[in-house]
């Protein structure tokens, strides 16, 4: 009997106004194989994973065969790039459609390297395997970390090269996700349609996010308010776990609240709020300490293409869009401070908190401490570095303890373990990893990494090797995106 994969494709951004995609299929791909694969992920989805790893199955991932009920398209977007308007859209990906799976939870089935499409501008619409690898074991980290994100279900190698400064191997990633529709999406909306097609990319947007608002006598503005909210949750999540996104373009940035375009990201070793790993984030606009900074940004841009709806009369509607705007700060703050307050084993409020997480973050930026490191070493009572030594981290720890004390319960390590990962995926171990696999064909080591780092608060005996630092951890680390 033949394996069935089990998709379940209910596509409706085909239903959209034509001009927010291009039906296409993926370009073929010469000799696809399958190198990397999520059995969890497909069991989520309720796909069987051995029909998905036959010949027929990995050819879907390569997009060399379409699988039943998918219809295949680009998605048009655009985006501020850097601060600059720019139109955009799938250059190198292709949307499958959408897989429902039997929780009636919607998916996105996405390529990622499939292929040349109308949006792709002088690109190839071609991945390199290397990169690829990298947004697996970082989507997938971040998945395990409880941070909301688009996941990974595959990576095929294409057998063929792409050419940048070097030819590399080709690959093709499977990326799932709740949707893609970017705050980008609109802005393209609003500059290249018509107030219709914004209404509809709304509508469609408010019935697969977030359908209780469809009864709100402003649902708009209600949107608005509630992608602001998830943002400022989401962003609090990245910096509370050291992650740089490294290209946080309004094209980046979704509506659901899902991290997504592991391009040049990173996480922190050693804290530092200018850290930057970026090639081409000269000036630091997307450094760790300035992204709550650039997601307000981000969100504002959304807030003026939605202006149109927001009230018939414009100078209401503007008003409306910066009230909204104006709460971005304070939701911000209220989701960091709840989640270092956590990470702190803080159960109840005190106004000096904000002043006591301040102090340990400014010790650790003095004294050069690795972020997670720290936080572990909290966690766990034990401090062997000589910075917990130093007068000042002692002082520090009085009056931390003193604030514990004025707690009810003191008991807290199981709820910091909780809270602070005891591993995150370290560049040194993710180019270790991502190196095996391209040079040697050897992907022992990225399975062996992925198996440590989607279960970050196991705090396990295996786990202690990944915690070390790089030899040099002062070594600026440089990543690069779009290849
Ligand atoms: P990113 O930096 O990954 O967010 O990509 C920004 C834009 O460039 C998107 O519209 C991508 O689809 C497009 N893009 C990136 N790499 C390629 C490529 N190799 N070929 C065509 N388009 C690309
Ligand atoms: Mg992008
Ligand atoms: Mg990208």
């Amino acid at each position: 009997m033949q394996l069935k994969p089990g998709w379940n494709f209910h596509n409706s951004y085909a239903t959209l106004p034509p001009i927010f995609y291009t039906q296409l299929n993926p370009t073929p791909v010469a000799f696809p194989k399958l190198v990397v694969f999520n059995e969890s992920l497909a069991e989520e989805l309720n796909l069987n994973s051995d029909a998905l790893q036959t010949e027929e199955g990995v050819a879907t991932f390569a997009g060399n065969k379409i699988p039943e009920g998918a219809e295949p398209l680009a998605q048009a977007y655009a985006g501020h790039q850097f601060g600059y308007f720019t139109m955009l859209g799938d250059g190198r990906a292709i949307l499958l459609g959408e897989h429902v799976n039997t929780q009636n939870q919607r998916f996105d089935i996405q390529l990622k390297g499939s292929g040349r499409t109308p949006y792709s501008r002088g690109g190839d619409g071609r991945a390199a395997l290397g990169p690829m690898l990298r947004e697996y074991i970082i989507s997938e980290a971040m998945h395990a970390l409880g941070i909301p994100t688009t996941r990974s279900l595959a990576v095929i190698t294409t057998g063929e090269t792409v050419i940048r400064e070097q030819l590399l191997p080709g690959a093709i990633l499977t990326r799932v996700a709740s949707s893609h529709i970017r705050v980008g999406t609109f802005e393209f909306a609003r500059k290249f349609g018509s107030k219709e097609d914004l209404q509809a990319l709304c509508d469609y947007t408010i019935e697969r996010h977030y359908p209780h608002l469809a009864k709100e006598k402003n649902p708009y503005l209600q949107l608005l308010k509630e992608v602001i909210e998830k943002q400022a949750a989401l962003i609090a999540k990245w910096q509370l776990v050291g992650f740089v996104h490294g290209v946080m373009n309004t094209d980046n940035m979704t509506v659901s609240g899902e991290t997504i375009d592991y391009g040049p990201c990173a996480f922190m070793d050693l804290y530092h709020p200018e850290t930057v790993f970026s090639s081409i984030d000269t000036y630091g606009r997307y450094a760790y300490g300035n992204q709550p900074k650039i997601g307000g940004w981000n969100l504002a841009r959304f807030a003026e293409a939605l202006i149109p709806l927001l009230d018939e009369n414009k100078e209401k509607a503007v008003r409306l869009a910066k009230e909204a705007i104006e709460t971005y700060p304070d939701l911000y703050v209220f989701y960091y401070l709840d989640g270092m307050r956590k990470k702190l084993g803080l159960l109840n409020e005190e106004a000096e908190d904000e002043a006591l997480i301040q102090d340990l973050l400014q010790l650790m930026e003095t004294y050069k401490q690795d972020y997670t490191n720290t936080f572990r070493a909290l966690t766990l009572q034990k401090f062997e570095e000589p910075f917990f030594q130093t007068p000042e981290f002692q002082d520090w720890y009085q009056r931390y303890q003193a604030r514990l004390k004025r707690q009810n319960s003191i008991d807290i390590m199981q709820m910091m373990k909780q809270h602070n990962p005891s591993v995150i995926p370290r560049n040194h171990r993710v180019e270790e990893a991502i190196e095996a696999a391209v040079e040697r064909g050897d992907f022992t080591v990225m399975k062996k990494l992925l198996s440590i780092i989607t279960n970050p608060y196991a705090y396990s005996a295996e786990q202690e090797e990944y915690c070390t630092l790089p030899e040099y951890p002062d070594e600026p680390y440089i990543t690069y995106c779009g290849t």
